[in-house]
Protein backbone atom coordinates (compact mmCIF):
# COMPACT_ATOMS: atom_id res chain seq x y z
CA UNK A 1 0.00 0.00 0.00
CA UNK A 2 1.37 3.52 -0.84
CA UNK A 3 1.60 5.85 1.91
CA UNK A 4 2.04 9.24 1.34
CA UNK A 5 5.25 9.98 4.02
CA UNK A 6 5.53 13.82 3.45
CA UNK A 7 1.74 14.07 3.91
CA UNK A 8 0.29 15.32 7.21
CA UNK A 9 -1.13 12.89 9.52
CA UNK A 10 -4.50 14.31 9.40
CA UNK A 11 -5.60 17.24 6.84
CA UNK A 12 -9.25 18.77 7.42
CA UNK A 13 -9.56 21.50 4.77
CA UNK A 14 -12.88 23.81 5.03
CA UNK A 15 -15.15 21.31 6.43
CA UNK A 16 -18.64 21.96 7.37
CA UNK A 17 -20.91 19.63 8.93
CA UNK A 18 -24.94 19.90 9.75
CA UNK A 19 -27.91 17.69 11.49
CA UNK A 20 -30.92 19.15 10.22
CA UNK A 21 -30.25 22.85 11.08
CA UNK A 22 -27.98 22.69 13.53
CA UNK A 23 -25.12 23.33 12.29
CA UNK A 24 -22.57 21.61 14.35
CA UNK A 25 -18.96 22.48 12.47
CA UNK A 26 -18.39 25.31 10.81
CA UNK A 27 -15.40 25.68 7.76
CA UNK A 28 -12.74 23.61 10.07
CA UNK A 29 -9.53 23.82 8.61
CA UNK A 30 -6.63 22.11 10.71
CA UNK A 31 -3.49 20.07 9.45
CA UNK A 32 -1.93 17.58 12.08
CA UNK A 33 1.33 16.51 11.17
CA UNK A 34 3.03 13.19 12.27
CA UNK A 35 4.19 12.43 15.51
CA UNK A 36 1.91 15.23 17.21
CA UNK A 37 -0.21 14.50 19.97
CA UNK A 38 -3.00 16.46 19.72
CA UNK A 39 -5.75 17.56 22.06
CA UNK A 40 -8.97 18.65 20.64
CA UNK A 41 -11.32 20.16 23.59
CA UNK A 42 -14.33 22.59 23.81
CA UNK A 43 -17.52 22.92 25.86
CA UNK A 44 -20.35 20.35 25.89
CA UNK A 45 -22.14 20.20 22.56
CA UNK A 46 -18.96 22.07 20.74
CA UNK A 47 -18.47 19.97 17.58
CA UNK A 48 -15.64 17.69 18.87
CA UNK A 49 -17.03 14.18 17.95
CA UNK A 50 -18.57 15.38 14.89
CA UNK A 51 -15.11 16.19 13.81
CA UNK A 52 -13.65 12.82 14.78
CA UNK A 53 -16.61 11.25 13.42
CA UNK A 54 -15.56 12.91 10.09
CA UNK A 55 -11.91 12.31 10.67
CA UNK A 56 -12.38 8.57 10.99
CA UNK A 57 -15.11 8.45 7.79
CA UNK A 58 -18.23 7.58 10.49
CA UNK A 59 -19.88 10.90 9.24
CA UNK A 60 -19.67 12.83 5.66
CA UNK A 61 -18.55 16.64 5.74
CA UNK A 62 -21.27 18.58 3.90
CA UNK A 63 -18.79 20.50 2.45
CA UNK A 64 -14.88 19.87 2.70
CA UNK A 65 -11.90 17.59 2.26
CA UNK A 66 -10.47 14.87 5.18
CA UNK A 67 -7.38 12.70 4.46
CA UNK A 68 -5.27 11.17 6.84
CA UNK A 69 -2.03 10.28 5.42
CA UNK A 70 -2.59 11.81 2.24
CA UNK A 71 -5.50 9.31 1.50
CA UNK A 72 -9.16 11.48 1.52
CA UNK A 73 -11.52 9.78 3.63
CA UNK A 74 -14.07 9.65 0.97
CA UNK A 75 -13.00 8.37 -1.96
CA UNK A 76 -9.76 6.61 -0.71
CA UNK A 77 -11.53 5.37 2.06
CA UNK A 78 -10.01 1.90 2.53
CA UNK A 79 -5.95 2.93 2.63
CA UNK A 80 -6.91 5.89 5.56
CA UNK A 81 -8.65 3.38 7.67
CA UNK A 82 -6.22 0.95 7.59
CA UNK A 83 -3.97 3.55 8.57
CA UNK A 84 -6.35 4.47 11.51
CA UNK A 85 -7.66 3.44 14.79
CA UNK A 86 -10.62 4.80 16.28
CA UNK A 87 -11.49 4.30 19.89
CA UNK A 88 -15.07 6.05 20.80
CA UNK A 89 -16.41 7.63 24.07
CA UNK A 90 -18.39 4.58 24.48
CA UNK A 91 -16.31 1.64 23.87
CA UNK A 92 -18.24 -1.02 22.13
CA UNK A 93 -17.20 -4.45 22.54
CA UNK A 94 -19.29 -8.12 21.39
CA UNK A 95 -20.69 -9.22 24.83
CA UNK A 96 -20.37 -12.67 23.27
CA UNK A 97 -16.81 -12.44 23.11
CA UNK A 98 -13.81 -12.76 25.44
CA UNK A 99 -11.72 -9.43 25.58
CA UNK A 100 -8.72 -11.93 23.95
CA UNK A 101 -11.19 -13.08 21.06
CA UNK A 102 -12.14 -9.59 20.43
CA UNK A 103 -8.41 -8.61 20.00
CA UNK A 104 -7.51 -11.99 18.03
CA UNK A 105 -10.85 -10.79 15.45
CA UNK A 106 -9.02 -7.11 15.33
CA UNK A 107 -5.81 -8.67 14.52
CA UNK A 108 -6.78 -10.93 11.79
CA UNK A 109 -9.03 -7.71 10.80
CA UNK A 110 -5.31 -5.57 10.21
CA UNK A 111 -3.92 -8.61 8.75
CA UNK A 112 -0.89 -9.22 11.52
CA UNK A 113 0.79 -12.43 11.71
CA UNK A 114 -0.07 -14.64 14.98
CA UNK A 115 3.72 -14.06 16.05
CA UNK A 116 3.38 -10.09 15.56
CA UNK A 117 -0.07 -9.95 17.40
CA UNK A 118 0.90 -12.36 20.23
CA UNK A 119 4.36 -9.82 20.75
CA UNK A 120 2.59 -6.79 21.17
CA UNK A 121 -0.22 -8.12 22.90
CA UNK A 122 1.96 -9.47 25.74
CA UNK A 123 3.26 -5.85 26.19
CA UNK A 124 -0.23 -4.56 26.44
CA UNK A 125 -1.48 -7.31 28.40
CA UNK A 126 1.14 -6.20 30.86
CA UNK A 127 0.94 -2.08 30.40
CA UNK A 128 -2.93 -2.14 30.60
CA UNK A 129 -3.19 -4.79 33.42
CA UNK A 130 -5.62 -6.78 31.42
CA UNK A 131 -4.64 -10.03 31.72
CA UNK A 132 -6.56 -11.23 34.99
CA UNK A 133 -9.88 -10.95 32.76
CA UNK A 134 -9.08 -10.91 29.03
CA UNK A 135 -10.70 -14.44 28.91
CA UNK A 136 -13.71 -13.55 30.26
CA UNK A 137 -16.99 -12.55 28.06
CA UNK A 138 -16.55 -8.88 27.71
CA UNK A 139 -20.35 -8.46 28.71
CA UNK A 140 -19.35 -8.81 32.56
CA UNK A 141 -16.97 -6.22 32.23
CA UNK A 142 -16.49 -2.61 33.47
CA UNK A 143 -16.42 0.54 31.86
CA UNK A 144 -12.84 0.57 32.84
CA UNK A 145 -11.76 -2.83 31.66
CA UNK A 146 -13.76 -2.58 28.61
CA UNK A 147 -12.16 0.67 27.84
CA UNK A 148 -8.23 -1.02 28.29
CA UNK A 149 -9.40 -3.93 25.94
CA UNK A 150 -10.98 -1.02 23.46
CA UNK A 151 -7.89 0.66 23.50
CA UNK A 152 -5.60 -2.15 23.48
CA UNK A 153 -7.15 -3.47 20.43
CA UNK A 154 -6.46 0.00 19.01
CA UNK A 155 -2.95 -0.13 19.68
CA UNK A 156 -2.63 -3.52 18.55
CA UNK A 157 -2.10 -3.08 15.15
CA UNK A 158 0.21 -0.20 15.32
CA UNK A 159 -1.90 2.61 13.22
CA UNK A 160 -0.27 5.70 12.03
CA UNK A 161 -2.92 7.97 13.51
CA UNK A 162 -4.34 7.23 16.63
CA UNK A 163 -8.26 8.78 17.21
CA UNK A 164 -9.57 8.72 20.64
CA UNK A 165 -12.57 10.29 21.86
CA UNK A 166 -12.11 11.13 26.11
CA UNK A 167 -9.54 8.20 26.50
CA UNK A 168 -9.17 8.93 30.09
CA UNK A 169 -12.70 8.44 31.20
CA UNK A 170 -13.75 5.69 33.79
CA UNK A 171 -9.68 4.81 34.04
CA UNK A 172 -8.12 3.67 37.11
CA UNK A 173 -4.96 6.45 38.14
CA UNK A 174 -2.63 3.38 37.33
CA UNK A 175 -3.82 2.63 34.10
CA UNK A 176 -4.12 6.34 33.27
CA UNK A 177 -0.48 6.72 33.66
CA UNK A 178 0.05 3.77 31.80
CA UNK A 179 -1.97 5.12 28.92
CA UNK A 180 -0.12 8.49 28.89
CA UNK A 181 3.27 6.70 28.57
CA UNK A 182 1.43 4.57 25.90
CA UNK A 183 0.26 7.66 24.39
CA UNK A 184 3.91 9.08 24.71
CA UNK A 185 5.81 6.32 23.11
CA UNK A 186 3.25 5.97 20.05
CA UNK A 187 3.95 9.62 19.43
CA UNK A 188 7.95 9.34 19.75
CA UNK A 189 7.69 6.45 17.49
CA UNK A 190 6.19 8.77 14.67
CA UNK A 191 2.34 7.62 15.17
CA UNK A 192 0.18 11.42 15.59
CA UNK A 193 -2.73 11.25 18.30
CA UNK A 194 -5.97 13.38 18.09
CA UNK A 195 -7.55 13.12 20.82
CA UNK A 196 -10.29 15.27 22.41
CA UNK A 197 -10.97 15.61 26.57
CA UNK A 198 -12.24 16.89 29.11
CA UNK A 199 -9.92 16.33 31.53
CA UNK A 200 -7.33 19.36 31.11
CA UNK A 201 -4.72 18.30 32.69
CA UNK A 202 -4.41 15.57 30.29
CA UNK A 203 -4.33 18.00 27.59
CA UNK A 204 -1.65 20.38 29.69
CA UNK A 205 0.83 17.39 30.24
CA UNK A 206 0.01 15.49 27.25
CA UNK A 207 -0.40 17.67 24.31
CA UNK A 208 2.11 18.99 21.49
CA UNK A 209 -0.47 21.33 20.49
CA UNK A 210 -4.20 21.88 21.64
CA UNK A 211 -7.48 22.80 19.57
CA UNK A 212 -9.98 24.43 21.03
CA UNK A 213 -13.93 24.37 19.40
CA UNK A 214 -16.32 26.26 20.16
CA UNK A 215 -20.02 26.60 18.73
CA UNK A 216 -18.96 24.64 15.81
CA UNK A 217 -15.55 26.95 15.38
CA UNK A 218 -12.08 26.50 16.28
CA UNK A 219 -11.74 29.34 18.44
CA UNK A 220 -8.05 28.37 19.26
CA UNK A 221 -4.79 26.55 18.11
CA UNK A 222 -1.32 26.29 19.14
CA UNK A 223 0.89 24.80 21.99
CA UNK A 224 -0.04 25.83 25.53
CA UNK A 225 2.13 28.43 25.44
CA UNK A 226 0.58 30.47 22.78
CA UNK A 227 -2.74 29.78 23.78
CA UNK A 228 -1.33 31.40 27.36
CA UNK A 229 -0.37 34.40 25.07
CA UNK A 230 -3.64 34.35 23.22
CA UNK A 231 -5.84 34.53 26.48
CA UNK A 232 -3.79 36.80 28.08
CA UNK A 233 -3.48 34.31 30.77
CA UNK A 234 -0.82 33.72 32.61
CA UNK A 235 -1.77 30.28 34.82
CA UNK A 236 -3.64 27.14 34.29
CA UNK A 237 -5.17 25.55 31.08
CA UNK A 238 -8.44 25.97 32.68
CA UNK A 239 -7.99 29.52 33.01
CA UNK A 240 -7.02 29.63 29.10
CA UNK A 241 -9.60 27.17 28.15
CA UNK A 242 -12.58 29.27 30.59
CA UNK A 243 -11.17 33.05 28.75
CA UNK A 244 -11.40 31.76 25.28
CA UNK A 245 -14.36 29.99 25.45
CA UNK A 246 -16.50 33.10 27.46
CA UNK A 247 -14.52 35.54 24.90
CA UNK A 248 -16.04 33.95 21.89
CA UNK A 249 -19.58 34.31 23.46
CA UNK A 250 -19.27 37.94 24.53
P1 LIG B 1 -19.68 16.65 24.24
O1 LIG B 1 -18.46 17.27 24.86
O2 LIG B 1 -20.92 17.02 25.01
O3 LIG B 1 -19.56 15.20 23.96
P2 LIG B 1 -19.15 17.44 21.45
O4 LIG B 1 -18.22 18.62 21.42
O5 LIG B 1 -18.57 16.11 21.16
O6 LIG B 1 -19.94 17.43 22.83
P3 LIG B 1 -21.00 16.93 19.24
O7 LIG B 1 -21.49 15.62 19.76
O8 LIG B 1 -20.10 16.93 18.07
O9 LIG B 1 -20.33 17.79 20.42
O10 LIG B 1 -22.28 17.82 18.93
C1 LIG B 1 -22.21 19.07 18.23
C2 LIG B 1 -23.61 19.58 17.97
O11 LIG B 1 -24.29 18.71 17.08
C3 LIG B 1 -24.51 19.70 19.21
O12 LIG B 1 -25.33 20.82 19.06
C4 LIG B 1 -25.34 18.42 19.16
O13 LIG B 1 -26.59 18.63 19.74
C5 LIG B 1 -25.49 18.22 17.65
N1 LIG B 1 -25.58 16.78 17.31
C6 LIG B 1 -24.63 15.84 17.51
N2 LIG B 1 -25.04 14.64 17.03
C7 LIG B 1 -26.29 14.83 16.53
C8 LIG B 1 -27.25 14.00 15.89
N3 LIG B 1 -27.00 12.71 15.66
N4 LIG B 1 -28.42 14.55 15.51
C9 LIG B 1 -28.67 15.86 15.72
N5 LIG B 1 -27.81 16.71 16.32
C10 LIG B 1 -26.64 16.22 16.70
Amino acid sequence: MTDFVGEPAIVLAGVRKSYGRTLAVRNLSLEIPRGELFAFLGPNGAGKTTTIKMIVGLLRPDEGYVAVCGHAIGSNGVAAKARLAYVPDQPFIYDKLTGREFLYFVAEMFGITTQQRDRKLNTLIRRLDIGEFLDHLTESYSHGMKQKVVLAAALLHEPVVLVIDEPMVGLDPRTVRSVKNLFTEHTRGGGTIFMSTHTLEIAETLADRIGIIHRGELIALGTLDQLKTQAQREHSLEDVFLQLTEASDE
